[in-house]
């Protein structure tokens, strides 16, 4: 039985993305920071559908914390054979107003915690010679979003760990890639009203706004064994919305 470890998967995409691998019979483990009655809700969900799954509180933008969790999947599992890195905040501003703490807090949670991550997951599975890291990016993080510097820096940033990693783990059997999702509906995106959304929906080429299951099911392609020969992708998952 394959082990992933989804970071943020008490809410939003990660919680989908949780579903979508206990249903395809995953080991899961939902790591969370704030959310832990969701994080709980939807564990004990997964485990009465039969899922072999636990939840996990850390700070991924904290590197104690990142340790002391994967020093827990170790002893329980060994390792995790799947990474996804999408635990992120999001944040509107103009640039001017960007304080040092809102940098720093941006840039730990959406960039600094996908290299806890990796640096933990990877010795086991290069011992394996077998893994598959995914890490969520942003379309911002490839064409830059007007108000949000800091995010689409930090989902740059995400697009480039991910193409250098790629270089360096190829012949170790682990791929690692990345999804640029566009406007998804979820609590990240619960300040846009619909209108907003009618609005984006128009501009987009499919007519539509994405869903936390396109993002998860792209998540379980990637992840799968077959998918060896993608790596240092980035995935647009965005209705066309950038091209
Ligand atoms: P969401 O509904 O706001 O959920 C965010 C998740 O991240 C929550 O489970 C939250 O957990 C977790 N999280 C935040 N800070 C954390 C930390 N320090 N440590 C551990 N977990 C933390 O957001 P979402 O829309 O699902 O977004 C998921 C990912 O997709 C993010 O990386 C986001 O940037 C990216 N994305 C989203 C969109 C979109 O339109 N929604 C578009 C492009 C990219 P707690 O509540 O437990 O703290």
């Amino acid at each position: 039985m394959k082990t992933i470890l989804i970071t943020g998967a008490s809410r939003g995409i990660g919680a989908q993305t949780a579903k979508l691998f206990a249903q395809n019979g995953y080991r899961v483990i939902i790591n969370y920071c704030h959310s832990q009655k969701n994080a709980d809700m939807l564990c004990k969900e997964l485990k009465e559908n039969g899922a072999d799954v636990i939840s996990y509180k850390a700070d991924v933008s904290n590197p104690s914390q990142v340790s002391a969790m994967f020093g827990h999947i170790e002893e329980y599992f060994g390792g995790v054979s799947v990474l996804v890195n999408n635990a992120g905040i999001a944040q509107t501003k103009l640039f001017t107003d960007i304080t040092d703490n809102d940098w720093n807090r941006m840039i730990s949670t959406n960039l600094s915690s996908a290299f806890y991550c990796c640096r933990a997951a990877l010795p086991y599975m290069i011992h394996q010679k077998y893994g598959r890291i995914i890490n969520i990016s942003s379309m911002w993080g490839q064409v830059g979003g007007s108000c949000e510097v800091h995010y689409s820096a930090a989902k740059a940033g995400i697009i480039g760990l991910t193409k250098a990693l790629a270089m360096e783990e190829g012949l170790s059997g682990i791929t690692v890639n990345c999804i640029a999702p566009g406007v998804i509906r979820t609590d990240m995106t619960s300040n846009l009203s619909n209108e907003d959304f009618r609005t984006l929906a128009e501009e987009t080429p499919t007519g539509t706004i994405g869903t936390p299951e396109d993002i998860a099911r792209t998540i379980l392609f990637l992840a799968d064994e077959k998918s060896s020969f993608i790596t240092g992708q980035v995935i647009g998952v965005n209705g066309g919305f950038v091209v």
